[in-house]
């Protein structure tokens, strides 16, 4: 489902754009229709789903397009940790970077500075406030934060929460929150804590359940860390190494499909491409080809990557980190079918890094890095430290921890 269809407001799909997201992502496609009809909602969704931006777009839509009181915080979300708040606020520069909509992340550990820049927006009302429960709790008890027109709350990773025992916390700041309110509750897991929580707090919730499947363990996955030039002459070495009967590589735009399959058949590999611009007696030409073994290598967009059921595919490489968790758990389990055997190989770029380290915390386990050949040159590091950055097209360098909300 493409962000255009869900009508959100100009400047926020600018911001969109901006960030790179093309897709909404299942949990996206679910959640966000039922956030902008104001419903509350509960949501089982991990981290590398999307949930962030499933939450955050309606919710800069909504404060972008609906009447709200000015000097007052208007959206609440809090989250377990000091990591997460900041990460969520940097996703929240991204998205609203083309809006108004002003936002502060409030967490523990802070300077003096950190303090007062809190107590200003806490006092003259943030739009978006992203909070860790205890400093919240503490800011609330100085008696200056205007919850009075307070809409939307949300909760992510609640049961990380109530695991790191902020049970009492979350309850007291909820208390001092008006009672007319959105609710929304994100958490990885559902144990009976977090339903009787849900009970407390959400009012009539939509339930939304975004499991995401693990790979089988028999899938050897790889990924090898590359710079975009280094990747056509990867997988020539690949498929020159061994000798794979069905190779399936994905690649997420139709250009880098006809430019791989182009060089792979200059270098006389049997090769073919499946992606939307062909019609579809090709596209079933093609398709036929590679079930029946005749066509060894095939090289397609993401149309491939689910519900379609090829046996005895080999090696699945991913030429492009696939764009949420989900999407690489189906890509990769096209190999290793029954009782096959497979590999999975993925290719990251630097830009990719930050995607990636998002899919390998959804799968609870890094991807072992495999080593690029040396005739390839030098390759870039795997920085994990990347991950505290935004993605998207746009150098989101400008810093904007609070905007006043009068030059709205
Ligand atoms: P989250 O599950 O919210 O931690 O998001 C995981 C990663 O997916 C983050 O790096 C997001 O920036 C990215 N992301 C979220 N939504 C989309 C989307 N629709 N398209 C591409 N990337 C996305």
């Amino acid at each position: 489902m493409k962000f255009t269809e869900f009508g959100f407001d100009q400047r926020l799909m600018d911001g969109i754009d901006a960030s790179g997201y093309e897709n909404a992502t299942p949990v996206q496609e679910q959640v966000i229709p039922l956030i902008m009809e104001g419903k509350d909602v509960i949501a089982s969704a991990q981290t590398g789903t999307g949930k962030t931006a499933a939450f955050l777009l309606p919710l800069i839509n909504k404060i972008l397009t609906d009447p709200h009181e000015d000097h007052t915080n208007n959206a609440l979300v809090i989250v377990p940790t000091r990591e997460l708040a900041i990460q969520i606020a940097q996703h929240m520069e991204g998205l609203s970077y083309f809006t108004s909509v002003s936002s502060i992340a409030v967490y523990g550990g802070g300077d003096g500075n950190a303090f007062v820049q809190e107590k200003k927006a806490l006092s003259q009302g943030a739009d978006v406030v992203i909070c860790t429960p205890g400093k919240m709790m503490a800011h609330i008890k100085m008696g200056y934060v205007k919850m009075g027109g307070l809409k939307y709350l949300i909760l992510d990773e609640a049961d990380r929460m109530l695991d790191m025992g902020f049970y009492d916390d979350i309850m007291f700041i909820i208390d001092s929150l008006p009672k007319k309110r959105q609710n929304l509750l994100f958490s990885a897991t559902m144990p009976g804590k977090i339903r009787e929580l849900a009970r407390k707090i959400l009012h009539h919730p939509e339930e939304i359940n975004i499991s995401i499947s693990k790979p089988p363990e028999k899938i050897v996955q790889e990924a090898y860390i590359v710079y975009d030039t280094q990747k056509i002459p990867l997988v020539k070495h690949l498929l020159h190494k061994k000798n794979f009967k069905s190779v399936l590589v994905f690649c997420s735009s139709k250009i880098a499909v006809k430019n791989l399959t182009r060089d792979l058949k200059r270098a006389k590999f049997l090769a073919d491409e499946i992606h939307s611009d062909l019609d579809q007696n090709k596209r079933e030409e093609v398709l036929i080809k590679f079930k029946s073994g005749r066509l060894p290598i095939l090289v397609a967009t993401d149309i491939l990557s689910r519900g379609i059921d090829i046996d005895n595919i080999d090696l699945v490489i991913n030429y492009d980190v696939p764009h949420d968790g989900e999407d690489y758990v189906h890509r990769i389990g096209r190999t290793a079918r029954a009782a096959a055997e497979g590999s999975a190989y993925t290719f990251v770029t630097v830009k990719e890094q930050r995607k990636f380290l998002a899919i390998e915390k959804l799968l609870g386990k890094p991807v072992p890095k495999a080593e690029v050949p040396a005739e390839l040159g030098e390759t870039p590091r795997y920085n994990t430290a990347s991950s505290s950055r935004p993605t998207g097209k746009k150098n989101f360098s400008k810093p904007r921890r609070f905007q006043n909300k009068a030059k709205r």
